[in-house]
């Protein structure tokens, strides 16, 4: 096949991106937006020797999975890759890539995996589960300020306040800010000329508490006539926390580095199950809280305390986990490489009354290899050892020299929270090649309508 030909086609397949995959005599084609079991015309936009992308022109006869999507932008967009898909197929999907990296890349038998894998947790209500939204700021072609998502690998901006996946309240703060800008003059930053000076917005809603934040992310150091935009801001019902976050680098990085409060306090309080946390701009803290709480249970039952034991949480955020964890554990250490997310897991150790969890700042392939060094130096030899270790890396996965020590600090359990399949099922093939046995993996869905997945797993140590 070659660019432009025009082919009918039927999905048979999806792609780790979510993308139909069918057949045209032998010649595979990636389809994006077409669902499985899609009969489609689509047009060969880039075509290699044994495979292509096409272009989804026309549905000829949909799939039985085929849904309409909510946002108008949905095919645009890209935070939304599967909206057009049924939730139960998209839940079907994740659990699927979950177990297709186990096999390929963790190299785990059918039987195993059939054995140990519980059914994926869904959401009921698959939209407005986020707690945070990132909106970009850019210019139209008149010259007017605009905000909204960016398209599927670019960085256009879809101009659109209401996103499906986020809460109500985050239109009105943005026709708050856009009028503002309108009514001052202020500009919206330009990644090409590194001119302007408002990049983005982050705002988090406390599903719990109701309690917002708004932080704009600036090209300079004071936003002119701020007080006018404040007033305004303040007024909406639930606002505690305006700041600003000067970020003057040239790069995708959104936030800067530190933030500077306008006007209320510095974080917002929420809850997950009975615990509070404190969160500050910069601080990660987990996007859809209804799920968090299904995964930090799980996470929870998986790790089994009964009181006494020895808990490592290693990329600890905000000390989420660690706390969860702190209540039925005898010692819990922390460790996050984000100086703020430290301060934050302090402070909410402290506000809810747990004495029995620590923090370091640090890389967790560092701090814990040193811990255990030093651990030999002061007790004649003697090994640091641990009851149970979580870990919650970033997409990335862990270091290997982290793994090579939470082997050698032996604990009963480890589990493994994540939110890559690949990398998972590369660090669990090195723990389960020394001395770990895989015993549950139980998928969750944190991020409804995207590609995305979560992952908690629990090992237990053989012998
Ligand atoms: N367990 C937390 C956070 C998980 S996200 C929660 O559920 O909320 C992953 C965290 O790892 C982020 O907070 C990130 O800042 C941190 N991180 C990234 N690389 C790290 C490293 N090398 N060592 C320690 N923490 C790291």
């Amino acid at each position: 096949m070659q660019k432009n030909d025009m082919a009918v086609i039927e999905i048979t397949d999806i792609g780790v991106n979510g993308e139909g995959i069918g057949k045209v005599d032998g010649y595979t084609l990636f389809v994006k937006d077409a669902v499985i079991g899609d009969k489609a015309e689509v047009k060969v936009m880039k075509a290699k020797k044994n495979y292509g992308y096409a272009r989804l022109m026309r549905v000829i006869e949909p799939s039985e999975d085929r849904v309409e999507p909510r946002c108008p932008f949905a095919r645009k967009c890209g935070g939304c890759q599967i909206q057009e898909m049924s939730y139960e197929r998209q839940l079907a999907f994740k659990a699927q890539k979950v177990r297709g990296n186990l096999e390929r890349l963790g190299g785990f038998d059918k039987e195993l995996l059939d054995r140990v894998t519980e059914p994926i947790l869904g959401m009921d209500e698959p939209f407005g589960y986020r707690n945070k939204a990132q909106f970009p700021f850019g210019t139209d072609r008149d010259g007017n300020p605009v905000t909204g998502f960016y398209a599927g690998r670019t960085h256009d901006i879809i101009a659109n306040t209401d996103c499906a996946l986020g809460v109500p309240v985050n239109q009105k703060l943005l026709e708050i800010i856009l009028e503002f800008m309108r009514a001052e003059h202020i500009p919206a930053y330009d990644e090409k000329t590194g001119k302007g000076l408002i990049r983005h917005v982050l705002i988090r809603f406390g599903f719990t508490t109701k309690e917002i934040m708004v932080c704009l992310v600036i090209n300079g150091t004071k936003i002119p006539q701020s007080e006018k935009l404040v007033e305004k801001l303040a007024a909406v019902r639930g606002m505690t926390s305006i700041t600003i976050s000067p970020n003057t680098r040239r790069t995708n990085v959104i936030m800067g580095e530190t933030y500077e409060i306008l006007w209320g306090q510095g974080f917002i309080t929420d809850y997950i199950g009975n615990v509070r946390y404190q969160i500050s701009p910069l601080s990660f803290y987990q996007v859809n809280p209804v799920q968090t709480e299904k995964l930090y249970s799980q996470a929870l039952e998986y790790a089994d305390l009964k009181g006494g034991e020895t808990v490592w949480d290693l990329y600890c955020g905000i000390g989420t986990i660690s706390l969860f964890l702190a209540q039925k554990a005898g010692q819990v250490y922390g460790v996050e490489i984000i100086p703020q997310a430290i301060e934050d897991a302090k402070k909410n150790a402290e506000i809810n009354g747990i004495a029995n969890a620590e923090f370091f700042v640090g890389k967790a392939e560092e701090v814990l290899p040193e811990y255990y060094a030093e651990y030999a130096r002061k007790h004649g030899g003697e090994n640091a050892r641990a009851d149970v270790i979580v870990v919650d890396p970033p997409r990335k996965g862990c270091d290997p020299a982290l793994l090579e020590t939470i082997v050698k600090m032996a604990p009963e359990r480890v589990v493994y929270v994540s939110c890559d399949p690949a990398t998972l099922a590369r660090d669990l093939k090195v723990l389960c090649g020394n001395g770990y046995e895989l015993e549950k993996v139980r998928p969750v869905d944190m991020f409804p309508e995207t590609v995305h997945v979560e992952t908690v797993v629990l090992l237990s140590r053989k012998g």
